[in-house]
């Protein structure tokens, strides 16, 4: 079997036979579409990573298996990329130097739901995680807006926040990831467990120190949710309005969206139901916060569009309201004009109107906001995914420039380095854990731009380094 990647030597067909009885893929094609994430969200990562694939796919069913895999690779020094949805959006799970897939949707079961907790193995869908906490009157404290095919390993190794995170803060505040255990990549595979803040070793390393097996989160009880969208005559009216329904003392939303009107113009599934040319505001509050809830968007000069229960939101054969918020309204806007991207804002303090309505005149008519509010350390923060009409290189450098001279902070949605994005440099207390997890370098290494760095020193030189 030759290899599909290109990138490599190694006899694939021998190796799948070694992997056995691990179930494998081992289909051009399919191994292909395994390589690909939301990456195509960027025009620049799609230029450089659409022709990167794996070489073989393995799709471990238990702790067992996946142990089997990793030693495998280990012995014969291929490169080993963890998936689980692959729906993260920087080529977090493209294979860049070929070599295996661990794909761990097939271990997906949910070992434990207790008070407060659910235990669950790493390839557990969200979406089946929240079914499956219903029966205990729970829910998960946030579930990211793809939770229908996203992993819980996923989320861990590469995702943030999400449809709860104004309530409950991002998943690495303290109290919301409470256990993650995680393979080393070794002759014989160690399991680590990380517990406390001890957590924050692995979460949002993109699977590059450790293999995550299983993942215990914190639950919240559950409300009676109301999906509700209201429409303003004005961003500035929208922004208003949100931000002081994010900040209400008498109203407990767990999600608060503003979102400009043009890009609630690609909402087709909404047309009929909210009027439209108006800037929209998506919430999820509990259902007796309603009253207070319209009190306030009339306070505003807006118009409470839908406030819809559970089943009253399916009788209307309306997606989720999560389906317009976070990074599904560029997706909404990806589906009719591939055209668009998108960047990602953090808001400085304060939050207030008039910065966002200068900012906004300032950066012209090719960037549309979007604005998502939730809470960091017990604080009110905000957070821009604007829709940015791409014309090139130059003019993405200049939008950046203009939000990073007002203050604001750019998290880089176009680089396929860890450090570039979210993390907004070097984290070398994951490259010590790599380097204890991983001592040949062969987890996702391409995706750190530190790690060829530090690669040759010892675990404790790498993490010396974090407190410098
Ligand atoms: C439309 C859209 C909306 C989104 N909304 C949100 C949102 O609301 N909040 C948010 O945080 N993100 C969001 N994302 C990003 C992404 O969907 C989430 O982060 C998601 O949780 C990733 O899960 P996944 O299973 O698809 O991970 P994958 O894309 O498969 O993997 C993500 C990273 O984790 C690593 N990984 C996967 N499994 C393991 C494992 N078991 N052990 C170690 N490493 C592993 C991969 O190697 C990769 O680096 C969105 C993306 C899209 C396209």
């Amino acid at each position: 079997m030759t290899s599909v990647s290109g990138k490599s030597n190694v006899d694939w067909k021998a190796f799948a036979s070694r992997l056995a009885p691990v179930e494998v893929i081992d289909e051009a094609v399919l191994i292909k579409k395994r390589s690909r994430d939301f990456f195509w969200y960027s025009p620049i990562l799609n230029e450089q990573l659409k022709r990167c694939f794996g070489d073989l796919v393995a799709l471990p069913k238990s702790v067992g298996e996946m142990k089997h895999c990793l030693q495998v690779a280990y012995e014969a020094e291929v490169p080993v990329v963890l998936r689980g949805g692959g729906t993260g959006n920087y080529g977090q799970a493209v294979p860049v130097d070929g070599g295996l897939i661990i794909e761990t949707t097939a271990m997906n079961r949910i070992l434990d739901i207790g008070e407060g907790y659910v235990r669950v193995e790493a390839g557990a869908l969200m979406a089946d995680i929240n079914a499956a906490l219903n029966d205990s009157g729970q829910e998960m404290a946030m579930f990211p807006s793809t939770q229908d095919i996203a992993t819980v390993g996923g989320f861990v190794a590469g995702g943030s926040a999400g449809i709860g995170s104004l309530a409950n803060g991002p998943l690495r505040e303290p109290g919301n990831l409470i256990e993650v255990k995680g393979l080393s990549l070794e002759s014989t595979p160690r399991e680590q467990v990380f517990q406390g803040e001890d957590v924050l070793k692995i979460h949002h390393a993109w699977g590059l120190n450790g293999a995550i097996t299983e993942v215990t989160l914190r639950t919240v009880p559950s409300e009676d949710w109301i999906a509700c969208m209201a429409t303003f005559d004005g961003y500035d009216a929208a922004y208003s309005a949100g931000y002081a329904l994010a900040a209400a003392q008498n109203i407990s939303p767990k999600l608060v969206s503003v979102v400009d009107a043009r890009i609630a113009e690609y909402f087709p599934r909404l047309k009929g139901h909210i009027r439209e040319g108006r800037d929209l505001v998506v919430s999820y509050l509990p259902a007796a916060d309603v009253p207070e809830y319209r009190a306030l968007i009339a306070n505003f000069g807006g118009q409470a569009e839908l406030t819809l229960s559970e089943s009253e939101r399916q009788a209307a054969k309306i997606p989720h309201a999560f389906e317009f918020c976070y990074n599904h309204t560029t997706l909404q806007v990806l589906k009719s004009d591939r055209s668009a991207t998108y960047q990602q804002i953090g808001v400085p303090d304060p939050l207030d109107t008039t910065a966002i309505s200068g900012l906004r005149q300032a950066l012209g008519d090719d960037v549309w906001t979007h604005h998502e509010f939730l809470r960091l350390d017990g604080n009110l923060a905000a957070i821009d995914l604007p829709i940015i009409w791409y014309s090139g290189p130059e003019r993405l450098a200049e939008i950046n420039r203009i939000y990073a001279d007002r203050g604001f902070t750019v998290y880089d949605a176009h680089t396929n380095k860890v450090e570039g994005g979210g993390l907004h440099g070097a984290d070398y207390t994951h490259l010590a854990w790599k380097k204890r997890m991983d001592p040949k370098g062969l987890l996702n290494s391409a995706k750190s731009s530190a790690w060829e760095t530090v690669k040759d020193l010892t675990p404790e030189e790498i993490e010396a380094k974090a407190v410098l």
